[in-house]
């Protein structure tokens, strides 16, 4: 489904992303691992539209994608500070992606309602944003990511802002959604736990490129290099 070749971004002297290969097959679930500013978020942006490439392909079904803008790229992507409009309701934001590709407000009221339901908030279309918990407006903001049925979801951080429990809890939710769904999904995080738990892959990034990819037992059971050893708390 997706493939990166070689994939470069620079800002300035600093090379984000560092001439990185990767494919995503179809329904495959993919965790991209790796400490701050090592690239992961710079890697989405990319794949979405939002961040051009200095060289190398993003192709999505084989197609590059070098000249097709962000919003004919078929891919949702929830940001890291999952960014919801708070001057609109739970139902407006979730309908967003709706709205721009011209649905009827009955089928946007429809779709609502059914990923309301999909993320545990059911009935919770007419709240407002600002009124709901942290976990809440993650919840929303996943609604509103899922609304136009990417083929491929991206994540950046979905549960960054919430504590031990309810990151465990919703993880489980999650690969249980996706798998429900068939949903491929390409996702960050730099919660180690959470990545094994929701993955069908890990891939782990240091300084721009892919230290490691593989299983979430291949990874474990043997770090690709003492970088991985070390960032998965392995003393070695
Ligand atoms: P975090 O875990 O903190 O979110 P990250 O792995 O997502 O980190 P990126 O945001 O991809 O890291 O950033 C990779 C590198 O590129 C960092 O050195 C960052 O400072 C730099 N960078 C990212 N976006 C920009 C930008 N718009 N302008 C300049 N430098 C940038
Ligand atoms: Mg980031």
């Amino acid at each position: 489904l997706l493939s990166l070749q070689a994939a470069t971004v620079r800002f300035g002297g600093r090379t984000a992303l560092d001439s990185v290969d990767l494919s995503v097959a179809e329904h495959e679930i993919v965790c991209v691992l790796g400490p701050s500013g090592s690239g992961k978020s710079t890697l989405l942006r990319a794949v979405a539209g939002l961040q051009p490439l200095d060289s190398g392909r993003v192709l999505l079904d084989g197609r590059d994608q070098s000249a097709v803008p962000a919003h004919k790229r078929g891919v949702g992507l929830m940001f890291q500070d999952h960014q919801l409009f708070p001057q609109r309701d739970v139902a407006g934001n979730v309908a967003f992606g709706l709205r721009m590709r011209g649905a009827s407000r009955r089928e946007q009221a429809e779709r609502v309602a059914e990923l309301l339901d999909l993320v545990g908030l059911p009935g919770a279309g007419g709240r407002a944003v600002a009124a709901l918990s942290g976990g809440e407006q993650q919840r929303v903001a996943l609604a509103r990511a899922l609304a136009p049925s990417p083929r491929l979801l991206m994540l950046d951080e979905p549960l960054g802002q919430l504590d031990r429990s309810l990151r465990e809890r919703l993880v489980v939710e999650l690969r249980e959604l996706f798998g429900r769904l068939g949903t491929t999904v390409l996702a960050v995080t730099h919660d180690q736990g959470e990545a094994f738990a929701l993955a069908d892959r890990v891939v782990v990034m240091r300084d721009g490129r892919i230290a490691q990819s593989g299983t979430p037992l291949q990874v474990w059971q043997r770090p690709a290099d003492a970088f991985v050893a070390r960032f998965l708390g392995f003393e070695n």
